[in-house]
């Protein structure tokens, strides 16, 4: 099996979410012949695959996607995103990075790993539903997983976390990330009896300095500060300009570490509110709390096979955005390496083939540490 021929295939299924465009059943045929049974839970308008082989208590799942984000206008792009073509020994082409390269290195990495004798209990988790709303993918697939016993005891994402060369940076944990919407009420009036008015945008950009004025926290050792950002400010009539408004409302983020939660920072905004005597309501999403897994056998044994296989450490990292771990965190410890990155979701997308092949190097690496562990 070859890991560069295997994300070439995955490459050629334009599955841009909800699309799968064939991409699961590429996976299927490679898995199946390999010992894997497959399952493909379809949630909603998405296609859902699992693959698991053998038993034990140490079940070890990849998990992924295999959608992927849109192209953008194809003619900005210098190849056709979906031929999959090299060029100067780099594949390009829309996920090449995010992430059906690595899909393919783990698989290949599998087939080494079983071919070479090994026997432990494996899983595939891929879903179709990763770039887009993530709501019938790894969130769904979780629980259907637990309900049939079928959690794995541990599980590596495969997002391209690395920073500059391949098994550079690992995540062990991800920042939360909350958008809402704030908004406040006040009193309709004329611009020129301003006492018989209560004005909301005044009320409204008090409350947003306050939230800005004081930092959430310094940081952790595991994570950056929290931030507070504002995206944008609504208010006020477009055409009136003698008229003070009844509402004013900001749209924000949050992207917190784990000294907060959802709940710990709806209060943080409702003091805000509350001393500037502001009459305000909510409407806060909530896309992920912050998490982190905490140093162990999982990341012992990913460290291992980098260095084994690079002959450099990773660092750890929390930083980026949200990823499937989020859902995937809360029934086994989760950890996340993959390619380089700095290509996702841009025109000409693309990741050098030897980093395809250092990349299996490292998954197969740790699969036999993970196992000799057990
Ligand atoms: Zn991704």
């Amino acid at each position: 099996m070859n890991p560069v021929a295997l994300a070439q295939a995955l490459i050629r299924c334009p599955s841009i979410t909800p699309a799968d465009a064939g991409a699961l059943d590429v996976l299927t045929d490679a898995l199946a012949p390999m010992g894997f049974t497959i399952e493909r839970p379809q949630f909603g308008a998405i296609g859902n695959l699992v693959a698991s082989r053998g038993s034990g208590t140490r079940r070890l799942a990849f998990a992924g996607h295999t959608d992927v984000v849109p192209t953008g206008e194809p003619a900005a792009w210098s190849v056709d995103p979906f031929a999959a073509v090299i060029i100067d020994g780099a594949l390009i082409g829309r996920g090449a990075a995010d992430m059906k390269g690595a899909i393919a290195a783990f698989v290949t990495a599998a087939s080494r790993y079983l071919d070479g004798g090994g026997d432990g209990a494996l899983s595939f988790i891929v879903t179709g539903d990763e770039e887009g709303q993530a709501v019938d993918g790894t969130a769904r697939l979780m629980p259907w997983l637990a309900d049939r016993g079928w959690l794995p005891a541990a599980a590596l994402v495969g997002e391209p976390t690395s920073t500059a060369r391949v098994g550079d940076t690992i995540k062990i944990g991800r920042r939360g990330s909350i958008n809402g919407w704030l908004s406040v009420e006040g009193r309709q009036g004329h611009v020129a009896y301003p006492t018989r008015a209560d004005n909301p945008i005044t009320r409204l950009v008090r409350v947003l300095a306050r939230l800005q004025a004081e930092p959430l926290d310094a940081g952790t050792a595991w994570f950056e500060p929290s931030n507070f950002e504002v995206t944008r400010i609504e208010g006020g009539e477009p055409v009136a300009n003698n008229l003070i408004p009844a509402e004013a409302r900001a749209r924000f983020n949050i992207r917190f570490n784990d000294l907060h939660s959802a709940i710990s920072l709806e209060a943080w905004l409702r003091a805000a509110a509350e001393a500037e005597g502001a009459r305000a309501s909510w409407d806060i999403r909530c896309s992920g709390e912050a998490f982190r897994t905490e140093p162990g056998p999982l990341s012992a044994a990913l460290v291992g096979a980098v260095e084994a296989a690079t002959a450099a450490t990773p660092t750890f990292s929390t930083g980026g955005g949200t990823s499937d771990a989020r859902f995937i965190r809360e029934y086994c410890p989760v950890i996340e390496l993959g390619l380089v990155g700095t290509t996702m979701h841009q025109v000409d997308e693309a990741v050098p083939v030897v980093d395809l092949h250092t990349l299996t190097d490292i998954y197969a690496a740790f699969l036999d540490r993970w196992f000799a562990q057990g």
